[in-house]
């Protein structure tokens, strides 16, 4: 899609649709088939994977820079983390460039700092180098920030694939990636969807929504090393961030070319996230999300990473959401009052700047 005036907008990093062709005709285009990576950029996974290293960068311009349940600092880092590890590999360092705005208070400077240490104790990894720079007073909100990290190859992850390949002889991944789905998987989701879209809306906007919706951001690493060790067969997994659920299963179902089909039922929702889409005509599985993940399963192992996660804090909600089915292709949804209808790729995420 070809942005009609020729210049960027707010919807070329919202996640969806035009964000992808935008780095797909663009990026890609200049970067792609560039080098020998394992997992390349053209794969567009959540990291590349270079020698036996999991590489990633993350830039947040989130809006406000506080919002309820987190801030920017604890987001970057969670953000890089969870793409690291959602490939099977666990956190080793991590790189952090500071963009500051003139006038920012050194108070919530200090703030941020801290709260990404605390972030960074509980995953279990330091930020080892790194750059600042300021800017003008102007429209930056306050500070961006650039997070990079490389993850390694674990005893967790040969776990994992080893018992995957217990049930599909023929699967032969090194690494959990969005192209591994074949028919049969089924699709696990670890909690409630919307929470941070709307926690960041309503700091934005000023609103609340009867009860305080609180961001859910937060680093998986050790949950999904974890998961990977203790129960394995996890073939694909993704955080749905912008672009919620809908973006994240069809990058799924594109890059496995698979069908996947949803039921909605089991999708958990809060109440009040709910209520408040509704009430602002926002879908919810289009909102993003910073504390979750979609995982692909063999159908054996699904009921076990279920009640896996369901014995942990951050996956106390989980859900078998689906499965992988060869009846159609794209992504569809089995209705609670019994149609079905299709999800498709979100053009980009409703709620603006939220990571
Ligand atoms: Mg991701």
């Amino acid at each position: 899609m070809k942005d009609k005036n020729g210049y960027i907008t707010m919807l070329h990093g919202a996640g969806g649709t035009v964000m992808h062709s935008l780095v797909k005709n663009y990026v890609v285009k200049y970067f792609g088939g560039l080098s020998n990576a394992e997992v390349p950029l053209d794969a567009m996974d959540d990291a590349a994977v270079v020698g036996d290293v999991v590489f990633k960068s993350d830039s947040h311009a989130v809006k406000p820079i506080f919002f309820p349940g987190g801030d920017i600092g604890r987001l970057a880092i969670s953000g890089t983390v969870n793409d690291i590890a959602v490939l099977g590999a666990e956190p080793h360092a991590l790189a952090c460039g500071l963009v500051l705005e003139e006038g920012l208070a050194i108070s919530d400077f200090e703030r941020i700092l801290e709260s990404m240490l605390q972030t960074c104790v509980e995953v279990g990894v330091g930020i080892v180098t790194g750059d600042t720079k300021v800017v003008e007073k102007g429209s930056l909100g306050g500070c961006v920030m650039n997070l990079a990290g490389i993850g390694r190859r674990t005893m967790a992850l040969e776990n994992n694939l080893q018992v995957a390949r217990q049930y599909k002889s023929d699967f032969a991944a090194r690494w959990v990636l969005d192209s591994n789905l074949s028919v049969g998987d089924k699709i696990i989701l670890s909690g409630t969807i919307g929470d941070h879209g709307l926690a960041v809306l309503s700091a934005q906007q000023g609103i609340t929504f009867g009860s305080e919706i609180k961001s859910d951001v937060k680093p998986l690493n050790r949950v999904i090393q974890r998961l990977l060790g203790e129960v394995g067969g996890v073939v694909a997994m993704k955080d749905p961030t912008r672009g919620g659920l809908a973006d994240a299963l069809n990058e799924f179902s594109e890059k496995s070319k698979k069908g996947i089909l949803i039921h909605e039922d089991k999708v958990p929702i809060r109440r009040d996230v709910q209520a408040a889409c509704e009430m602002l005509g926002l879908d919810p599985f289009e909102v993003g999300n910073e504390g979750k993940i979609i995982v692909g399963v063999v159908a054996a192992k699904a009921e076990q990473v279920v009640k896996f996660l369901k014995d942990t804090d951050e996956g106390k909600d989980a859900e078998i959401i689906g499965e992988v089915t060869r009846e159609f292709a794209g992504v569809a949804m089995q209705t609670s009052v019994g149609g079905k209808r299709i999800i498709a790729r979100p053009i980009g995420d409703p709620v603006p700047r939220i990571c």
